[in-house]
């Protein structure tokens, strides 16, 4: 396989289909593991239901988690092209904390949309996460088409309903495929139901999706997840999420600014010398000079800083169980650093799914999308998200719960005093 793998996320308002689609994903490409579709239609006879593409998706995952809770499964398959995983979250709140914690990284989306029903109120604020996080490549997929008859005015019909909703959030979506998940319609293959689209089926979609690239092109962003004590030497480790590293590089570590050189990267199982290392690779690496690095410190070149300040502007997307609240202090997660802050004001919040908008708010309900400054206890590094994803996004942590997700739009400064 010559490509590197893409990383797909699924999302769409309940029942339209997502599991059915994955499910048949998973089938026409024959990546599920052998026996699995005789259980599962066995299964199926046994209680008397009949049988459904979503099931094989259940068993996969019960297969893959054996018992164990976890909040996101990945899910593999592959085409002769190229390896997929598909990150699949029970709900949007996990969905959420997966993208922005760095656990999962989607680089494009399916939104699926019931063509019958149409664009519904979970559509519409899922399609705003989406935004939301940045992932530029989203694909509307409108299942169900068997349930109107394959008809093509009615698949028009839906799809300028969507862009009438996107046009405003400059949301783009690349394409838009008609398929029907249940009978495997455009899907694999195309059976000739549907003469008026001369698009791609969605595998043959899928394969042919570019990989992120802009990823090594922009600046290093290294953030300290820990340091070790290895025999004489401290070993810096941590994922590299942007930029190339390379022995011998000049960098500086922030919040501080001190500067120093790479001296050598530590690798677990690779032979022979390293002396460069991409983004997504975790590594280890050792320093010239012995300053007392701490996890959630960003290492970068010294010619590119990030922010470093102590509040910031954002767009946040609530889901507590209670309104986010002016004037409450909260938890806030950004790659590996974490922070108490203070809501300083909510200047705008918006309801996702109509786009209505009220100024100057006291508090942001569930599923409203805000705009909020943070003031923050500590100086922490960070960048605007239309510069940087991983170090430009963050999740609100009230009490113990993940409540919200956001953006950096701008840097904003208090005086010490003030805190
Ligand atoms: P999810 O909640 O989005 O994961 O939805 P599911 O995949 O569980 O599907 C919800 C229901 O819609 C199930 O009963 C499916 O059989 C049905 N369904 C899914 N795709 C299609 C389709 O293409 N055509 C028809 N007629 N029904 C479908």
């Amino acid at each position: 396989m010559s490509k590197k793998s893409l990383s797909l996320v699924v999302v769409g308002h309940v029942d339209h289909g997502k599991s059915t689609v994955i499910g048949r994903l998973l089938h026409d490409t024959h990546s599920l593991p052998q026996g699995t579709i005789d259980k599962v239609k066995k299964i199926a006879k046994e209680t008397g239901k009949p049988f459904e593409y979503a099931y094989l998706l259940d068993a996969f995952e019960e297969e893959q988690q054996q018992g164990i809770t976890i909040d996101t499964t990945q899910i593999q398959f592959q085409t002769d092209n190229r390896e997929y995983v598909i990150i699949d979250a029970p709900g949007h709140v996990e969905f959420l904390k997966n993208m922005i914690s760095g656990a999962a990284n989607a680089e494009a989306a399916f939104l699926i949309v019931d063509v019958k029903k149409g664009v519904e109120e979970q559509t519409k604020r899922h399609a705003y996460m989406l935004k939301l996080l940045g992932i530029k490549k989203v694909y509307a997929i409108f299942n169900k088409m068997d349930l109107v008859d394959y008809e093509q005015a009615r698949f028009e019909a839906v799809k300028a309903d969507l862009i009438d909703f996107l046009t405003p959030l400059n949301l783009t979506v690349l394409d838009f495929v008609p398929v029907s998940a249940f009978f495997g319609e455009n899907i694999l293959e195309q059976t000739g139901i549907m003469p008026w689209y001369q698009g791609l089926t969605l595998i043959a979609l899928l394969d042919s999706i570019d990989n992120d690239t802009s990823l090594s092109e922009q600046a290093l962003r290294f953030p300290i997840q820990d340091v070790y004590k290895f025999d004489d030497r401290r070993i810096i480790a941590g994922r590299i999420e942007s930029g190339i590293l390379r022995k011998g590089d000049e960098i500086q570590i922030f919040p501080d600014g001190r500067k120093t050189v790479v001296e050598s990267f530590t690798t677990w199982h690779e032979t022979g010398e390293k002396t460069v290392a991409y983004p997504g690779e975790s590594i280890g690496i050792t320093v010239r000079d012995e300053f007392f690095n701490n996890r959630g410190e960003v290492i970068t070149h010294a010619v590119t800083p990030p922010l470093v300040s102590n509040a910031f502007l954002a767009n946040l997307f609530w889901m507590g169980k209670t309104p986010l609240v002016k004037g409450k202090r909260y938890k806030i997660k950004l790659a590996t650093q974490e922070v108490y802050a203070t809501v300083a004001t909510i200047e705008k919040v918006l309801d996702a799914s109509t786009l209505s908008q009220f100024e100057d708010a006291q508090v942001v309900n569930i599923n409203d999308v805000a705009e909020v400054v943070f003031n923050l206890e500590k100086t922490i590094v960070f960048d605007s998200f239309k510069d940087f994803d991983v170090t430009g996004r963050f999740v609100v942590i009230d009490g113990f719960d993940v409540s919200g997700g956001g953006t950096i739009a701008e840097k904003r400064e208090i005086a010490e005093a003030s805190l």
